[in-house]
């Protein structure tokens, strides 16, 4: 069952070039439609600057969207008002998403003084919960973030982001800030947080071997737009766009243990600004034939769950 459907979404806001002071459109999400299973990690890839955290937060109600629609459980989230109980984010860097002057009982009881009516009794038995989730006891309760490692502080974001009963958590980068054999742990405690409590995440990542091991869906995004969609072993086995297939063979150790044809990336992600004309990856794409600056392909589907956007397939 659908729990976030993504209808047409278009976001753009303004950059001011520094030399110049002229302000200039950037075009971060253009047209992408998605949609987020009720209990299912869905994982959205991409290079920096394709709009992923751009994506995250407009889902958040963060910046304003151009067009489209962001629905969650069938309710048109129109108010920002209606998201702070109902979506909830953890942020790429723990140490400047907790307040470092409050307490991290403080920091787990806002949202619940701010949002509910429960007495102190009751948040505090919440708080106690939701710390014990994430792995930390309840003494840390009277200690301030710095002191604690960057694995804890993201373990007390998580907590953070859970006390509201959320039904969906975006997580934007949530390990790309910490040490390689801290986000195994982190990524674990995601995993089991979603299977005890049923907790449905949108994961935003640039690391494929993390996207691998979390997802149940993957989603990759190139300029603004969904270009591939599958199961995990749909993407990693299957890939058919050849964007999606050039981020792959970007990761030798997947490529050494699968083996897959290997797309070369060449050059850089093209302006946001000046968006191509027809296929936004043909000015990098191998394969590109007459009409694929002109036209922009539709959807070919390889199963229920895989699609993609390419003239490639009919
Ligand atoms: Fe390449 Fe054309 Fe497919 Fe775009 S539509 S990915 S340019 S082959």
């Amino acid at each position: 069952m659908n729990l976030l459907e993504i209808k047409d979404l278009f976001v753009d806001y303004t950059t001011k070039k520094s030399f110049t002071g002229r302000e200039q459109t950037v075009h971060a999400v253009n047209g992408l439609s998605l949609s987020v299973n009720n209990g299912e990690i869905l994982s959205i890839a991409g290079e920096s600057g394709c709009g992923k955290s751009t994506l995250a937060k407009a889902i958040m109600g963060l910046i304003p969207v151009k067009s489209g629609s962001i629905i969650l459980n069938g309710a048109d989230l129109k108010n920002p008002a209606q998201y702070y109980k109902k979506i909830q984010m953890i942020f790429q860097n723990p140490y400047s998403s907790l307040n470092p002057k409050m307490r991290i009982k403080q920091i787990l009881s806002e949202p619940l003084e701010i949002n509910t009516n429960y007495s102190k009794q009751e948040i505090y038995k919440i708080i106690v919960e939701k710390i014990e989730s994430v792995g930390l006891d309840s003494s840390i309760l009277n200690l301030y973030p710095h002191e604690f490692s960057g694995g804890q502080r993201q373990r007390i974001a998580i907590a953070r982001s859970l006390v509201l009963n959320p039904q969906i958590i975006v997580a934007d980068e949530p390990v790309s800030a910490l040490d390689v054999s801290i986000q195994a742990q982190i990524i674990n405690l995601i995993k089991s947080l979603k299977d005890n409590f049923n907790l449905t995440f949108l994961f935003i990542s640039h690391d494929l071997s993390v996207i691998k091991y979390i997802s149940d869906r993957i989603a990759v995004m190139y300029l603004g737009e969904i270009i591939e969609i599958g199961k995990t072993e749909e993407i990693f086995n299957n890939p058919k766009h050849p964007y999606t297939k050039a981020l792959l063979s970007a990761v030798p150790e997947l490529n050494s243990i699968e083996k897959r044809e290997i797309v070369k990336l060449e050059g850089e992600l093209p302006s946001a600004e000046n968006l191509p004309e027809g296929c936004k990856f043909h000015t990098r794409c191998p394969y590109m034939m007459h009409k694929c600056d002109k036209e922009n392909p539709g959807t070919s589907e390889f199963s229920e769950t895989h699609k993609c956007r390419c003239f490639l397939y009919p």
